[in-house]
């Protein structure tokens, strides 16, 4: 068996003649940065998630650095993150002078637990830090649990930042990731739910001075005149060939993320009195950037991947270490209870193939692969 861990082939050659389409109109008209697609894809995405505004950009990480940028975070604020992240979520916050705070994940989420984020910022405050800003991370897909953490984070005059990297076009109780938050960002790198042929990334806002401001920080801190400079900003746009390509991802995204939810039901069914899989709440949809399960006590999560891999089934640990236990992030403060959650959930966590193109036959053909690696 020779599976793919992110299918993108059997994406393209689906929208092989409108993706062929749009760039040949790139190529002719040349407007290669900031051209007509650029502006195009940026109400599509709007359009798509409900936020007033979507500003397309470099990557991923620009799109948080531009929305702390956006905000004035500096020195002696707090920026809240989750340990259990990918590193962009946090690595933006030093350069800013300001300081990350780790705060533990839900078990059974995945993501952002409101409780630690409580002890957080209260030790925060205790070492005279301002609280200014928490990051939710919608992990693996999933959205956090807004409704809480708004809640706190209006309590403590806080700015959400929603780092939805990995899970643009989830739901959470009616509402769609890119209009939760002050600023929502997210990522196009390839194997995102929605990636490009390359580096991509978007912020959404619905306030418009936050939308003006990133719109001169992307430019090197434009003022209305190109060459006269307001403020010191970044290079950070996105290619028009890659808008270009997203326009003809964009299209089927809403399919696709159908698509998911069926394999997505289809491991559930397959593996979940095998391994601990992942709890959705009724009111989320999940956008199932990783399918990530864990092993139950007593099972060996190593010895497990070795047999799926000697099997065919390629799998990847998100996230083998915790930032809050790797060199660049050790010495940053943390939620005093510590973080036990996430270091547990590091050992236990691994990820199975997923993708909107896995086709019935081949996912069965994994899943008798998982049960049987996963006997104890
Ligand atoms: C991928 C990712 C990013 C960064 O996106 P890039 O486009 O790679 O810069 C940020 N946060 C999370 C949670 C991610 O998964």
């Amino acid at each position: 068996m020779s599976i793919a861990f992110i299918d993108l082939v059997a994406q393209q050659q689906r929208i092989k003649p409108e993706l062929d389409s749009r760039i040949q109109a790139v190529l002719a008209h040349g407007n290669y940065i900031m051209g007509p697609e650029v502006a195009e894809l940026e109400a599509g995405l709007a359009t798509f998630c409900g936020a007033k505004y979507a500003l397309s950009c470099a990557n991923g990480t620009d799109a948080l650095q531009l929305a702390l940028m956006a905000l004035g975070i500096g020195t002696g604020d707090a920026v809240f993150c989750p340990s259990f992240t990918f590193a962009a979520t946090a690595e933006i916050v030093p350069p800013t002078g300001a300081t990350p705070v780790f705060v533990d994940v839900c078990e059974d989420s995945y993501n952002l637990d409101v409780k630690s984020l409580e002890r957080a910022i209260e030790y925060a405050r205790s070492i005279k830090l301002k609280p200014a800003c928490v990051i939710p991370v919608d992990l693996f897909g999933l959205p956090a649990d807004y409704d809480a953490i708004e809640a706190i984070a209006k309590r403590e005059g806080m700015a959400v930042v929603a780092d939805s990297a990995q899970g643009f076009g989830a739901t959470y109780r009616g509402r769609t990731t890119g209009s939760i938050g002050v600023i929502a960002t997210t990522s196009f790198f390839p194997a995102k739910p929605l990636g490009c042929y390359g580096d991509g990334g978007a912020i959404f806002t619905s306030d418009e001075a936050i939308c003006n401001l990133i719109k001169s920080y992307r430019v090197h801190g434009k003022g209305s005149h190109k060459y006269d400079n307001e403020r010191v900003g970044i290079n950070s746009r996105l290619d028009t060939l890659q808008a270009a390509i997203l326009l003809a991802k964009l299209a089927i995204y809403e399919d696709e993320i159908e698509a998911r939810q069926l394999v997505a039901q289809r491991y559930e069914e397959g593996i979940g009195e095998v391994l601990i899989t992942p709890s959705t709440p009724n009111d989320c949809r999940s956008v199932w950037a990783q399918y990530t399960v864990r092993v139950k006590a007593g099972q060996d999560r190593d010895a497990i991947m070795q047999r799926l891999e000697a099997a065919g089934v390629p799998t990847v640990v998100y996230y083998s270490r915790p930032l809050h236990q790797q060199t660049a992030y050790r010495d940053f403060p943390v939620d005093p209870n510590g973080l036990s959650i996430s270091e547990r959930l590091s050992k236990e966590v691994f990820s199975l193939p997923m993708h909107p193109y896995l086709d019935v036959e081949l996912q069965e053909q994994i899943i008798d692969v998982v049960v049987q690696g996963a006997r104890i």
